[in-house]
């Protein structure tokens, strides 16, 4: 019997096309699936089985009637909590939104909805998306399917973990600072930070609006092409969305997975390699190199100076936005509200409710963000960080004037243990010194599974692109995933150990 769960969403969609499989016995596998070891890993936050499996029924009647269906209408998705989705609960892992249940859909929600996509759940993810652990959920860890003892990187874990358990062949994550990328590069699985203002941000809860981005989480290249497609594209609601069309992004996909890179000219970013790295991270790197070298691509070293301050003007925006973003959580309008027993005025219950409902990791960021952005120190940090912004954005251009695409490791290290982190915010924060650049430009960034290090554990491939360039994130992408998987004779999770299965 053919078990559902391990197919791409790719092959599941050939398959209900075909008629060889209904979206509700392949809506119904991942439910199993996520019944049966979601107890470990705590991938999700909660489950939609009912109407999951309405929507399913409804794709499998319409497809029954001849009526013609989005290519991944049935294919079962996940979805990140800090989506807003109309009717299911939706708390971005917070306690402070404990219970809040949306009016509406975000833009990207409402496109998987009409295209009859199964929605299984919201997934599990550090408070605000703020973390690279998903250590900072108010609602409990989430594990790494390579090792429960591990993180499976963060904010997105959830998303990475549920994809890489087989519990969804799809999900969706965002990415501020890394958090799609991250978790993909230490989970083993494909994850894609569009171009900003190529997804809609419209009913995402922003962090640091002007870095925030949702995108696709999968197993394959093509995968993601396929989402991406999907959830992208022009958004009246969305003021920032780029008003043309996408790259042709599935085309791409499907371009690169013949292995042929011939002419593209692959940029090796100096700064992010060396010192920080771990020695089997670099290894698998080179190897890559070697690969796309080998595959027609020519490599050439480039430099990005700037870089080196990308983290410390990263931990000055995002705060600050993220300070007057979560200004709106006062106890007033949404989820929890604590009424202090004596003297309960409007100012002593927001208070009461900020203290409890948030966590201390927001706490951190919101403390960070006000005293960053107050009279007298506005100029020092938040103005200085601005510009260091710009020359990030400037090291960019110059490097994509001398390079198709530029790459590096995705993450300095493999998953670490749970609690190795939590009490050095620093320590954590480093987790994406290669994933902040592209958030700070607003540029395209993939990462792709490119092996496992000397303890065995996945490491990631990043490849950037310019603005609006996401097509060539694709092509590459799906190149070297084929020529691993040719050296590996499959997938690379296929190497994961199997949980075992409770029910
Ligand atoms: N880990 C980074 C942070 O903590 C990035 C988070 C994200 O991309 N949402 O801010």
């Amino acid at each position: 019997m053919t078990d559902w769960t391990r197919l791409s969403a790719a092959a599941l969609a050939e398959k209900l096309a075909a008629g060889e499989v209904t979206s509700v016995e392949v809506t119904q596998a991942h439910l199993d699936r996520i019944a049966a070891v979601d107890g470990a890993v705590h991938a999700f936050l909660h489950v939609s089985a009912e109407q999951a499996l309405a929507t399913a029924a409804d794709v499998d009647a319409r497809r029954a009637a001849g009526e013609e269906l989005h290519p991944l209408a049935g294919v079962p998705i996940a979805v990140k909590d800090v989506v807003v989705t109309k009717g299911l609960p939706t708390t971005a892992g917070s306690k402070i939104l404990e219970g809040w249940v949306p009016p509406y859909d975000a833009t990207l929600v409402e496109r998987i909805k009409a295209a009859g996509l199964p929605i299984l759940g919201k997934t599990n993810m550090d408070e605000f998306a703020m973390g690279s652990s998903t250590e900072h959920s108010a609602y409990g860890n989430t594990h790494n399917p390579w090792d429960l003892d591990r993180i499976p990187g963060g904010s997105g874990g959830g998303s990475a973990a549920a994809v890489a358990a087989y519990e969804a062949p799809l999900a969706i994550g965002t990415d501020t600072g890394g958090s799609i990328r991250q978790p993909g590069a230490v989970t083993g699985t494909v994850g894609v930070k569009p171009t900003y203002g190529s997804v809609s941000r419209y009913g995402l809860i922003a962090m640091a609006s002007s870095l925030d981005q949702a995108g696709p989480v999968t197993r394959t290249v093509l995968d993601s092409a396929l989402l991406h497609e999907l959830i992208g594209g022009h958004d009246p609601l969305d003021s920032t969305s780029i008003p043309e069309p996408l790259p042709a992004l599935v085309a791409a996909a499907r371009q690169g997975a013949d292995g042929d890179l011939t002419g593209v000219r692959v940029g090796v970013i100096r700064e992010l390699q060396g010192e920080g790295y771990q020695p089997g991270v670099l290894a698998r790197f080179t190897e890559s190199l070697a690969l796309l070298e080998r595959a027609g691509a020519e490599i050439v070293e480039v430099s990005c100076p700037h870089f080196e301050y990308a983290l410390g003007a990263y931990y000055l925006i995002m705060p600050s936005e993220a300070s007057s973003n979560l200004a709106k959580f006062d106890g007033m309008r949404f989820g929890l509200r604590v009424v202090p027993e004596d003297n309960p005025t409007a100012e002593r219950v927001m208070s009461a409710t900020r203290g409890q409902g948030f966590g201390d990791e927001v706490k951190r960021r919101v403390i960070l963000g006000t005293y960053a952005l107050s009279a007298g120190y506005y100029d020092a940090y938040y103005g200085s960080a601005q510009k260091v912004r710009t020359l990030i954005q400037r090291d960019f251009e110059a490097a994509f004037a001398q390079a198709d695409v530029l790459v590096s490791p995705t993450a300095p290290t493999t998953a670490f243990k749970l609690g190795e982190k939590l009490d050095d915010p620093l320590a954590m924060y480093l987790n994406d010194v290669a994933t902040i650049p592209a958030n700070l430009a607003g540029v395209p960034g993939l990462s792709v599974p490119n092996g496992l290090s000397d303890d065995g554990l996945p490491v990631g491939f990043q490849v950037l692109a310019p603005a609006k360039a996401d097509d060539r994130l694709y092509r590459v992408g799906a190149a070297l995933e084929a020529l691993l998987e040719q050296e590996w004779g499959g997938p690379l999770l296929a190497q994961a150990p199997e949980l075992e299965e409770t029910r």
